[in-house]
């Protein structure tokens, strides 16, 4: 066989999770999970997963990716479940390594979910929180473990793991670990391993350090390929609103109380910018919190829950915190800067418009940025609508920068303006109390169910969008078919 083949071109693609052989104890979790159909990822990457095959799966959050993997590589452990509590019995045999803190718990949460029903055991380890719960569960043993790579290191050195017997490893996301610069700490992990054992890959786009990658640790791999390179969902609305710096402040907050946006998620390029924008919205009443590289581990686990669980509004985020979560029901999602990397523009808008509901795509550009907007429509191949976002006076004055005002009140007051010099003579207090009865802190739109609902593939092909052709979710046998909807790179800073 070449080096690689496309899953496609062999296989016949189940419609049924039934199709695959897969253990009663699985199925039942799948079943629980509402599941019905397998995803295009899940109906080619299964299969070849089962056989013991090496596999390399272009692939982003969203997909249903996570189960892609470990529902068969689950089943490949159920030989060896044991309901002994001796940790001999429980030796690590599957390995996934991610690169965020966040995508190894959720990665961790689908684990435990699928193999609920069987002894298995799965333990997840990561940076940023105290190493010892961590070394105790590890020396009680896990069949699976999930792990980030640093901190998987120190157990390895503290001697609290032993990978010896470790017949699969999982690299998920791995664009993202070359790019956060793990490269060196997957070779020496890779170096704990044994030589014969069964890797799989998943990436959202075969780059070519990815090919590099692949041929250094994957043997005579099966390629899958479910997303057009650099595709934004069909299922996401885009916007784009030219808006001076200066406004951007005014332009969100407006955008935020006169839209019925429920939860989104704004995405700052720094780190102090987000925990700005967080604090101003949360004064206006908005409840918001912001999640990036500089907060605890703690902190970011706690904000992620109370946003997933409805009770935060608005995330504000930096690219790498935000990478590869996986909220179900984000109306939104607003890119008060625009990233210097396009790609990561991709990544940021499919964290809406998942899993075949709809979502919105609002993103901010100026003069001094416009080339970063054009960079994002040469790499989706696509113009981004554009549209002018009228800003109410009201707004405007209460949220321009001091000296933003300043600036205006210097130059040319027309009628309007001695308007507002009016207006400020009130107090502040009555000033607020007016906005506030004008626009009061708009409250969450009441979440749909629906979104709540696992993925329900026949649903969703038998209501599609009204305006566009939605994507499908239905596996098909064509050759070579591109089927699912999103891709992108390589945001750069580890630590943001
Ligand atoms: P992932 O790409 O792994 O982050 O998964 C995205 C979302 O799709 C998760 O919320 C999964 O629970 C959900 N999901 C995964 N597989 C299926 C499926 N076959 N049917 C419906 N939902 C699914």
């Amino acid at each position: 066989m070449s080096a690689t083949e496309t899953a496609t071109d062999s296989m016949q693609t189940p419609a049924s999770f039934n199709d695959f052989g897969l253990h009663p104890d699985i199925l039942k979790a799948i079943s629980l999970s509402g599941y019905t159909k397998p995803t295009p990822i899940q109906a080619q990457a299964i299969g070849p997963v089962i056989d013991g095959r090496d596999v390399m799966g272009a692939a982003q959050t969203g997909t249903g990716k996570t189960a892609a993997f470990t529902l068969p590589v689950l089943h490949r452990m159920m030989p060896f479940a044991s309901h002994s509590t001796s940790p001999a019995r429980h030796p690590v045999r599957a390995l996934i390594l991610t690169p965020t803190r966040e995508l190894a718990d959720q990665v961790a949460d689908n684990v435990k979910r699928y193999s609920d029903s069987s002894p298995l055991r799965a333990e997840v380890v990561f940076g940023g929180v105290d190493i010892a719960p961590q070394r105790d569960a590890l020396r009680r043993g896990c069949e699976v473990l999930i792990a980030t790579p640093g901190r998987l290191l120190d157990h390895i050195e503290q001697k609290n793991v032993n990978l010896s017997q470790v017949n699969v490893l999982v690299l998920d996301e791995a664009d993202r670990m070359l790019d956060m610069g793990f490269m060196p700490d997957l070779e020496r992990i890779l170096s704990y391993l044994p030589k014969q054992r069964q890797s799989l890959l998943f990436s959202a786009t075969f780059s070519p350090e990815i090919r590099k990658l692949a041929r250094t640790f994957l043997k005579d791999p099966v390629e899958i390929s479910v997303a057009a390179n650099n595709a934004t969902a069909s299922t996401v609305t885009q916007v784009a609103y030219k808006i001076p710096e200066d406004k951007r402040k005014a332009a969100l907050i407006y955008l935020l109380k006169s839209q019925d946006l429920a939860q989104v998620i704004v995405f700052s390029n720094t780190k102090i910018a987000a925990s700005r924008i967080a604090r101003e919205l949360a004064k206006e009443g908005i409840t918001a919190e912001s999640i990036h590289g500089d907060k605890s581990q703690m902190e970011r686990t706690r904000t992620l829950e109370s946003f997933k669980a409805g009770e935060v509004r608005v995330l504000v985020a930096t690219d790498v915190a935000a990478r590869g979560l996986d909220v179900a029901g984000l109306d939104g999602v607003i890119n008060i800067d625009l990233p210097y990397n396009a790609e990561d523009y991709v990544h940021r808008i499919g964290r809406t418009g998942r899993a075949g509901a709809s979502g919105h795509a609002i993103a901010f550009y100026s003069d001094k940025n416009e080339n970063l907007l054009h960079d994002i429509e040469k790499l989706i191949k696509a113009p981004i609508p554009k549209d002018e976002l009228v800003i109410p006076e009201e707004f405007l004055q209460r949220y321009l920068p001091s000296s933003s005002r300043e600036r205006q009140a210097r130059h040319g007051r027309d009628d309007r303006n001695h308007r507002h010099d009016k207006h400020d003579r009130h107090s502040r207090h009555d000033r607020h109390d007016s906005f506030a009865k004008h626009y009061p802190a708009a409250k969450p739109a009441p979440i749909d169910e629906f979104f709540y609902r696992p993925y329900d593939a026949a649903k969703d092909t038998a209501t599609p969008a009204p305006q566009e052709a939605k994507r499908e979710w239905t596996p098909t046998t064509g050759q070579g078919e591109m089927l699912a909807v999103l891709l992108g790179g390589r945001p750069k800073n580890k630590n943001s």
